[in-house]
């Protein structure tokens, strides 16, 4: 009797450990999904010279328009699907489904190239992105370099997000409340007033937050905000601290490659100890 007992208890183990193996397996194969996260799209010929530009204008971070195209194309080949941020938000962090492979496209600051370089690809390719734009000035930058509001109104009419990324890019988790809410609240107002919609997206200047900066955020009605932590897995409780990945201009790193098979980013997280 007790060997019958020991057969089964050891069949409903091996049952539960193959179930769980299954899972995973599923999930390995069929999910990936991330956000991208980049700056500048301008040929290398219009690249300010290294005494003209300041490092706040994150130069380090150009693709060429070609490098872009190569980039979405090659994911597209792999079977990714390109979302909005917002549905991204619905799928990945409000539902926690993170069905199959799913991309979405942001781009930080609101750089002039982005209209005349990015959006041109982003057309040709039917693909949806975000443009997280400073709203005021930044120190020492040529306003040459940034997208004017008709601009930004011309990306929203072409079915772009235009999300805020601040008045002045500061570091936020240096700021008190009051110059939180000016930064935040201030930008969100400025870009609603250019745009005529609501704007329901924020990426940290530098990736730098804090507690009161999340909380500033909640209290202006943002949906969700971008980090620039890398490889994360973005679940419900990132809604405020999204990760976002940058690739290599031809995604041939072994990062990238690994990042890129569905399970990848498990794998990478694992092996880096960060779950
Ligand atoms: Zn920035």
């Amino acid at each position: 009797m007790r060997f019958f007992r020991g057969m089964a208890l050891r069949n409903r183990r091996s049952l539960i450990a193959s179930q769980q193996l299954i899972t995973l397996n599923f999930q390995l194969r069929s999910t990936n999904v991330m956000i991208l996260m980049y700056h500048h799209v301008c040929p290398i010929a219009e690249v300010p010279v290294a005494e003209e530009r300041r490092s706040i204008e994150g130069w380090e971070y150009n693709l060429g328009p070609e490098d872009f195209a190569f980039q979405l194309e090659s994911l597209r080949r792999r079977k990714f699907r390109f979302v909005t941020l917002d549905e991204y938000v619905r799928q990945a962090v409000e539902s926690d489904r993170g069905s199959g492979k799913m991309v979405a496209v942001t781009f930080d600051d609101g750089w002039r190239d982005n209209y005349d370089h990015a959006l041109p690809v982003l057309t040709r390719l039917g693909i949806p992105a975000t443009f997280f734009v400073v709203s005021g000035s930044m120190a020492g930058v040529a306003a040459e370099r940034r997208m004017t509001p008709p601009m930004l109104r011309e990306m929203a009419a072409n079915g772009m997000e235009i999300g805020a990324h601040t008045r002045t890019h500061p570091n936020l988790a240096t700021l008190s409340d009051d110059h939180l809410d000016d930064e935040i609240g201030g930008c969100k107002a400025d870009l609603e007033e250019i745009l005529g919609q609501s704007v329901r997206f924020l990426a940290y200047p530098g990736g730098r937050f804090n507690d009161a900066v999340v909380r500033c955020v909640q209290r202006h009605g943002f949906r969700a905000a971008c980090s620039v932590i890398p490889s994360g897995r973005n679940d419900p409780s990132a809604r405020y601290r999204l990760s976002r990945d940058v690739f290599t201009p031809q995604m041939n790193t072994w990062r990238d490659r690994i990042l890129l098979v569905p399970g990848g980013r498990w794998f990478w997280r694992t092996a880096k100890g960060l779950i």
